[in-house]
């Protein structure tokens, strides 16, 4: 995702409006393969102060993850909102934790900020629908399809399966 600021080198101070989209395919988040069903769009207002640009904007993704509980393919709209600086790079030594968004040339890359800023706008556990039941521990059954009989026969077992995890520490000793 780029953002020519041509114009905003002509006018400085001046805040010129943009706006762009971009196409992201897939990702990694917690753990997990995610992706950006639609292309990813990205609009505000950008502003040159000597040789910083202060971007300005709301991004907005539609994120597809795996459900928490079942891994059913789950959509999420996101919208954040993003604010940063970029410094010109003038080719000088820069601190190695120095995290600041940088540009040279006339064009920004914007992908890390937006991106970032997407991401943290995610819920951190996300579920194809409230009550999703995921999956049995004992038989795999998707429970949302199935309701399956292991629960019942953990009561019907629960005395001897007591019994015998006795006799086993007896055993143990
Ligand atoms: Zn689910
Ligand atoms: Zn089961």
């Amino acid at each position: 995702m780029k953002l020519d600021i041509t114009k905003g080198i002509q006018r400085k101070g001046i805040d010129v409006p943009f706006e762009i989209e971009d196409a992201w395919g897939e990702d990694h988040w917690n753990g997990d393969t995610i992706s950006y069903v639609r292309p990813v769009s990205f609009s505000g207002t950008y502003m040159l102060a000597d040789e910083t640009v202060i971007v300005r904007g709301v991004a907005r993704a539609v994120i597809e993850s795996p459900c928490a509980r079942c891994l059913a393919p789950t959509e999420t709209s996101v919208e954040a909102e993003v604010s940063e600086a970029f410094i010109r790079d003038i080719g000088q030594e820069r601190e190695a934790d120095d995290d600041q968004y940088m540009y040279s040339g006339h064009v920004l890359e914007l992908d890390e900020a937006v991106r970032t800023s997407l991401l943290l706008e995610l819920p951190t556990r996300i579920l194809c629908k409230e009550d999703c039941r995921g999956y049995c521990s004992q038989c795999g059954a998707n429970l949302n399809i199935n309701e399956c009989s292991c629960q019942k026969d953990l009561t019907h077992r629960n005395p001897f399966s007591a019994l015998a995890s006795l006799l086993n520490e007896d055993e143990e000793v």
